[in-house]
């Protein structure tokens, strides 16, 4: 074949014993079209975007062709899903190519969902709909673009060739890039086989690759399940303070190197209400909004236990160590959250009742039915002019009175601190982001592109995503919650 230039893959994942994975090539598709490709990511990931764009490089984004020095493979996995342990999952669609180092050296993932069946497939077709490969793809950008960890979507293809679910759909391949695939479930695979070898190789491979730190401290394998716990208590934080709901937090979803992944039944709350739940398959919202930095500590607790066996050798010893590391979840996320919260609010300096103050306004916002993006959005405008004061409250519909109530206190506390209306307002808006994957945005995206082959909506959307915190007046609209009567919004698992 023409050669692929510019794929320089380095792999180690598939240096690993066979037992991590499944070697098999993508199931080609009938007619492969690339309908989007990341040019600013594949640049930074140091490929050539013109090569992915050739009829070559469409191939195998496709999984139609095996670009040299890929060496596909499907990952092993267990995990909890919705509490219930499964010993075994693993890549039923998804087919890791390769990996390739960035251009700041950043050792990264190229994988393809929807890429045909592999041995982990069970009962699934192992394709992915045009549907959930653009909702991905559009979803995984926007956190990107709002500073959230996340894998990245590369490219999308579609294959043109008809999937079942509940209708006939359009099949797509969706390229991911990923710092990399290791989640909870993967420790879980190897501990549910009592297999301590493979798990030791697979904790070296992790410090390696995400926490080289951890190798330098006096017990590696603490470090390790601290440092994972750092991030995962971030990355919740980070999820709550941009309003986004995962969907499906079980521990095969749950990233060691603490980015975002799986993008299936996500979304975005509108009108602020913790116990906000999208997901069809939620029935107990158990993943609700509120609910996930529990289920972060729960998934963590999980990941100790599959390392017990490497933190001592003694096993009363080894769970102490793992309780003691897994206390500093708390902290670390409550750390981030009030952070985080503070930045939302404009405040520049600490004092211990910002918390409450903070919780005071989300349960006003819960009162008056407000938008959760709008409300601390136009909060940056009432920071610089008072005459904005009104814009705020209309979004207290409900019970703007709550409002009333907590907007002197904000303001009290405001003049505690030297800055202006108008530095204020700027930090404010660099941390409230004035675009977010609407629902209803999306929704229209996917549909033109799935009924009508349209990818007009899709693009605009992606364009105005781009740049979340930059107000451009030609995209108002996309600023905009759903109109009320469209009713409650349901998400389905990305099948
Ligand atoms: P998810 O809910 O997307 O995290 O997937 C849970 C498990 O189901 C993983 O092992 C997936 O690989 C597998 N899976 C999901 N959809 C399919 C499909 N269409 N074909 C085969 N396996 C699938
Ligand atoms: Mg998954």
């Amino acid at each position: 074949m023409d050669a692929l230039p510019g794929l320089p893959f380095d792999n180690s994942y598939a240096k690993l014993p066979e037992r991590f994975y499944a070697r098999l090539a993508p199931t080609p598709v009938a007619a492969p079209r690339l309908v989007k490709l990341n040019e600013a990511l594949a640049l930074r990931l140091g490929l050539d975007p013109q090569a992915l764009a050739s009829a070559e490089g469409v191939e195998m984004l496709a999984g139609n062709r095996v670009a040299p020095g890929s060496e596909p493979i499907a990952l092993a996995y267990a995990g909890h899903q919705f509490g219930n342990f499964v010993p075994q999952l693993g890549d039923g669609r998804a087919i890791l190519l390769g990996e390739v180092v960035d251009r700041d050296g950043r050792r990264r993932d190229i994988q393809l969902k929807g890429s045909g069946p592999t041995p982990f497939s069970r009962n699934g077709d192992g394709r992915a709909a045009v549907g959930p490969v653009l909702r991905e793809y559009i979803v995984s950008e926007a956190m990107a673009a709002l500073g959230v960890p996340t894998t990245r979507s590369l490219a999308a293809v579609t294959t043109g060739e008809p999937i079942w679910r509940d209708g006939e759909l359009p099949g797509a391949v969706l390229t991911r890039v990923a710092s990399s695939h290791v989640r909870v479930g993967t420790f879980q695979f190897f501990a549910a086989r009592r297999d301590t070898e493979a798990l030791r190789l697979l904790a070296e491979h992790v410090i390696a690759r995400h926490y080289p730190e951890a190798r330098e401290a006096a017990e590696p394998y603490r470090a390790l399940f601290e440092a994972v716990i750092a991030r995962q208590a971030s990355l919740v934080a980070q999820w709550l303070l941009v309003g986004f709901i995962h969907g499906v937090m079980n521990t095969d979803n749950c990233s060691i190197a603490g980015e975002t992944i799986d993008y299936g039944p996500c979304a975005f709350m509108d009108a602020y209400n913790p116990e906000t739940v999208f997901s069809s398959i939620d029935q107990q919202g158990r993943y609700a909004y509120a609910h996930q930095p529990g289920i972060a500590h729960w998934n963590l607790a999980r990941f100790g236990e599959t390392l017990l066996p490497l933190l001592a050798d003694d096993s009363d010893k080894a769970l102490a160590i793992a309780n003691e590391a897994l206390g500093t979840f708390r902290d670390r996320y409550v750390g981030a959250l009030t952070g985080g919260l503070r930045r939302k609010l404009g405040l520049f300096t600490e004092e211990a009742g910002d918390s409450a103050l903070a919780q005071d306004l989300l349960n006003a916002m819960t009162d008056g039915l407000a938008d959760f993006t709008l409300t601390f959005r136009r909060l940056g405008d009432a920071a610089a002019d008072p005459a904005a004061d009104a814009e705020v409250r209309r979004l207290f519909a409900n019970k703007p009175d709550s409002f009333d109530v907590w907007l002197p206190r904000w303001r009290e506390r405001l003049a505690r601190e030297p800055q202006d209306g108008a530095s204020r307002r700027a930090a404010m808006h660099a941390a409230n982001p004035l675009y977010i994957p609407r629902n209803h945005r999306v929704e229209l995206a996917l549909a033109a592109a799935a009924e009508r082959e349209d990818y007009g909506p899709f693009e605009e959307l992606l364009a105005v995503l781009a740049k979340p915190f930059e107000e451009r007046p030609e995209f108002a609209a996309y600023a905009e919650p759903a109109p009320a009567d469209q009713g409650v919004y349901r998400t389905f698992c990305g099948t």
